[in-house]
């Protein structure tokens, strides 16, 4: 029997622009690093992806190295999507990170980048990505080999939008004058790691997405799970990414000192805001107009409802802001 998808999905969740793109993302997407293919199986993986589509989550995030072995979330993400409505449906991957062996496994050459890609969408059994990352920097390849690379994908309909990730600002600059300059396709949207603990793109990247028109998707905003309540009590729980993937004994393990007690603080805020951590992590990264999308990972589908709800308080006050800038510095 075939599930039906929730006729309200559309209803609730925000939509942002992404960039000065078309593209329109929805506040919240969905990554599978480490979770789905990782330390969740592909019914966990399709509970997820359903109950993130059902809550208006229409993009889902994946790269050609995710899972284990490498390139098994693309194969269980593949799978469930092939049962969704793919027009509804922003699928990203990436390539830049090692994923096979020699010289043509990793970094951004053409070589790398089309062949990765061409893998990828076997494993998913898709036509198409709907964005294709450079996934890092390479300090090697010329800018203009990699960027002209993303442009043919793009041309030979593999790829809709191009994305790059984790490259600092005047990296990027340098991605976009060489996209101009030879008339490429280009940047719709950045993927860098921001969250209230890890906060560098304030100074050295919104300022040149914002300058360029390129989207924000924020990985890792909940810092993989420590900004929320799970590593603040006494023992560590059996199902969480640090006892099930990290091999992680105790709290001390996965939260010390000085950041457990930054944590500690930015919950009696959440508290107060009437949110919990997780929820606030997220409305604070969507209290920039610059990121477009916050790219939460979940390994159980109520972590997903818990998220979508950080949608209803997205207000700071002056002082909560304030606040938190005390607790995590810019
Ligand atoms: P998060 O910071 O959102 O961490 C996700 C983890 O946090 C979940 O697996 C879960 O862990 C825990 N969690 C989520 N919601 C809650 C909640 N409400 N309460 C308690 N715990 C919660 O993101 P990830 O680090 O997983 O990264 C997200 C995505 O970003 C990836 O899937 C990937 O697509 C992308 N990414 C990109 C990178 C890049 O280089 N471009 C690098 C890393 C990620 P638990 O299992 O313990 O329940």
């Amino acid at each position: 029997e075939t599930y039906q998808f929730a006729e309200q999905r559309y209803d609730t969740m925000l939509y942002r622009r992404t960039g000065r793109s078309g593209l329109m993302l929805p506040a919240i997407s969905l990554g599978a690093w480490e979770t789905f293919g990782g330390y969740r199986g592909e019914e966990i993986a399709r509970a997820c992806l359903y109950k993130a589509f059902d809550l208006g989550i229409t993009h889902f995030d994946i790269a050609n190295n995710y899972g284990r072995p490498p390139g098994n979330a693309e194969r269980i993400v593949g799978k469930i999507v092939k049962d969704m409505p793919r027009d509804e449906l922003i699928i990203s991957s990436k390539a830049g990170y090692h994923m096979w062996e020699g010289p043509y496994g990793e970094w951004l050459s053409k070589k790398s980048l089309v062949a990765s890609l061409d893998q990828s969408l076997k494993r998913l059994d898709l036509d198409y990505v709907d964005i294709f990352y450079a996934h890092r920097p390479d300090p090697h390849t010329p800018l203009e080999e990699t960027m002209a690379a993303l442009d043919l994908i793009v041309k030979q309909g593999k790829a809709l939008y191009v994305g790059v990730s984790n490259f600092p600002g005047d990296h990027l600059e340098q991605a976009v004058q060489v996209t101009k300059q030879m008339g490429l396709t280009p940047i719709t949207i950045h993927q860098p790691r921001y969250n209230l603990l890890e906060r560098r793109c304030e100074h050295n990247l919104f300022d040149h997405t914002a300058r360029n028109g390129i989207g924000v998707i924020t990985f890792s905003p909940l810092a993989q799970g420590l900004l929320s309540n799970k590593y603040l009590g006494d023992t560590i729980p059996d199902d969480s990414r640090a006892a099930a993937w990290w091999g992680r004994k105790s709290n001390e393990d996965v939260v010390q000192g000085e950041k457990l007690d930054k944590i500690r603080r930015l919950n009696k805020i959440a508290k107060e805001r009437g949110q919990t951590l997780a929820q606030m992590a997220l409305a604070w990264n969507l209290r920039l107009p610059a990121v477009t999308s916050v790219l939460i990972g979940a390994s159980k589908p109520e972590q997903i409802e818990e998220n979508v709800d950080a949608l209803k308080n997205l207000e700071f006050s002056e002082e909560e802001l304030k606040a938190i800038d005390e607790i995590v510095p810019r």
